[in-house]
């Protein structure tokens, strides 16, 4: 059987679509700055700790690298939050797949040729496979990511499966690669701060945020003790000249740049004006 015909029959299989009165489905959240900028400073965090562990660790990867450490940032948002069903953790999950299709919007509008030959999904791609990601796990929550997204159907259907793929997954690998109780902590990541430029704007203010935070530092224990690293690893937070985030592995250094995170604070004007436009 064709796929469009598998498609057709699982429609007519299912129950007659239930009215927002009677599952309750909550209502899209409101943009927020701060949360968009947030998100996806966790996002490109843990999208990156996705590349230091299967560097590190010598995860076996089917498919695309890129893909696999955008899959492992998406589940990593689930680690870093400890209350996972609330709507402001789904808001955050839509901030991540929204900052692509910003990205995507934007070139678009800029006529920037697209870089089939990227070793990246596409930003649209990005953009759906983390909707999809999202309202995949948790869809009877989650009909507003449809809604918001114009994910359409055909994709939608087999989003709690692509999820379930990917939870599947990334629990094999904690659980395979796991640091026994009786091994020692052999190896660390520690996190060093470099002092952002002069003229980053709110530079000092974003330095001063991200540490009283201490997320770098709770993420960078986490790893360290959840895995036996093969050697002492760097977390670094200083200035690129772009807007930019990479994981080293000559040098075992993940670096986040200053400009990124300024640069979703940036991004995140633009998303009420995105929103209100039909996806
Ligand atoms: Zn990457």
């Amino acid at each position: 059987m064709n796929r469009r015909r598998l498609l057709l029959l699982l429609l007519a299989l299912l129950p007659p679509a239930a009215t927002a009165q009677d599952r309750e489905t909550p209502a899209p959240p409101a943009v927020d700055a701060v949360r968009f900028t947030v998100a996806n400073a966790e996002f490109t965090l843990m999208h990156e700790m996705g590349h230091l562990l299967i560097s590190e660790l010598q995860l076996p990867i089917l498919g695309r690298e890129e893909d696999a450490a955008d899959q492992l940032g998406f589940m990593g948002l689930f680690l870093l939050q400890q209350e996972q069903h609330s709507a402001e953790f789904y808001a955050k999950l839509m901030d991540v797949a929204d900052y692509w299709r910003l990205e995507w919007k934007k070139s678009e509008q800029a006529g920037t040729p697209v870089p089939v030959w990227d070793s990246h999904a596409l930003d649209a791609q990005r953009f759906y496979n983390i909707a999809c990601l999202a309202y995949g796990s948790d869809p009877d929550r989650l009909d507003w990511v449809l809604e918001v997204s114009g994910l359409p159907v055909e994709r939608a259907l087999y989003c709690p499966e692509e999820y379930q793929q990917v939870a599947h997954a990334v629990g094999w690998f904690r659980e395979h690669f796991k640091r026994r109780d009786e091994q020692p902590l052999r190896h660390r990541i520690r996190v060093l701060y470099d002092t952002p430029p002069g003229h980053l704007p709110g530079g000092a203010e974003l330095l001063r945020k991200i540490r009283a935070s201490g997320e770098l530092e709770a993420v960078a224990r986490r790893a360290s003790e959840a895995f036996d690293l093969p050697r002492d690893l760097t977390l670094r937070m200083t200035t690129c000249g772009a807007p930019d985030a990479w994981f080293n592995r000559i040098g075992g250094e993940l670096t986040l740049c200053y400009e990124r995170l300024a640069y979703f604070r940036e991004l995140a004007e633009e998303l009420p004006r995105l929103r209100s436009a039909q996806p």
